[in-house]
């Protein structure tokens, strides 16, 4: 990796920037990334810890299922939502946050898988909740300028992930970062998920995966990057493609939304993979990984 200074800074981001506005995040002269550790699974080393499982948290049943397959082929946490920012207000029995049951039941599957748990936290009232069983807490592409919620998150003393908003230059990624470190909250993972871009080459894709952020978030930052392809490309074909370009990329932590059933998903039907596929990414990401140095499997 070539060693960025101060004065080499992205496009829209000065020397001034690094010094003043985000010196926590900014990486120093000869400092390496971050590295620090999460539920016994090293972030910043050679390791690319992978986050997988479904949307949301749809049931007890499918979570512990989920939890255990995704964790039988190699990855360290479950991801899924209980609390979920659903784009239309209206619910259906299908289509409805799970709420403190979905907390539990990530409770019931993280003690039967043995698995680490990130899931997304929505509303400062619900943080010590879902604290309580999460080991990242994941704030939401969303919340990331939600400057008064992102300091409560901190104060949690839980390790973080800073979804990127869809519409917001890495500067503004890291500034928002900047909020997280600066109430001394050290264990902060970063990650792309797709920007707002008008060529997205399918009418289904809300969002293009902006690949070159990674190697350019870690010139000038020491966090972890990690990689959300199943948000970005917001398509089952494309993921396992775009997961192994994230990792040639660089990606320091992947996240890949695994269903048992993808195409009955109560949200976002079109983007998980079953695990059989999921199985197979993560080897073929390994193989991927060993070739720039990394590794995503034992
Ligand atoms: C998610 O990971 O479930 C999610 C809602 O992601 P994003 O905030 O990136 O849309
Ligand atoms: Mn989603």
């Amino acid at each position: 990796m070539v060693a960025i200074e101060n004065k080499s800074p992205g496009k829209d981001i000065s020397a001034d920037d690094l010094a003043t506005k985000f010196p926590l995040v900014a990486r120093k002269t000869g400092r390496q990334k971050s590295r620090f550790t999460v539920a016994g699974v090293e972030f910043g080393g050679d390791l690319v810890p992978v986050f997988a499982g479904p949307n949301m948290v749809e049931n007890e049943q499918l979570i512990v299922t989920t939890a255990k397959a995704v964790k039988k082929a190699g990855a360290q946490f479950l991801r899924g939502g209980a609390f979920k920012p659903l784009t239309f207000p209206y619910r259906s029995p299908k289509y409805n946050e799970t709420r403190e049951d979905g907390l539990r039941w990530l409770a019931v599957a993280k003690k039967e898988a043995g698995i680490g748990i990130i899931t997304e936290v929505m509303e400062e009232r619900f943080i010590d909740k879902v604290a309580e069983v999460a080991d990242i807490l994941q704030i939401g592409s969303r919340n990331m300028q939600n400057f008064p919620f992102l300091t409560a998150c901190a104060r949690a003393g839980k390790p973080l992930m800073l979804k990127r908003h869809f519409g917001c230059s890495l500067r503004d990624w890291l500034g928002a970062a900047e909020y997280l470190l600066v109430e001394g909250n050290e264990k902060v993972i970063l990650c792309e998920r797709g920007v707002v871009a008008p060529h997205t080459h399918r009418d289904s894709s809300r969002f293009l995966i902006d690949l070159q952020v990674v190697p350019a978030a870690q010139e000038v930052t020491h966090l972890p990057v990690a990689v959300d392809p199943s948000h970005a490309t917001f398509w089952r074909p494309w993921v396992a493609p775009m997961a192994l370009a994230s990792i040639a990329a660089g990606a320091d932590a992947i996240m890949i939304e695994v269903h048992p059933d993808p195409t009955n998903a109560a949200v976002d039907p079109l983007q998980p993979v079953d695990f059989e596929a999921f199985d197979d990414i993560m080897r073929r990401m390994d193989t991927v990984a060993r070739a720039v140095g990394r590794r995503i499997l034992a």
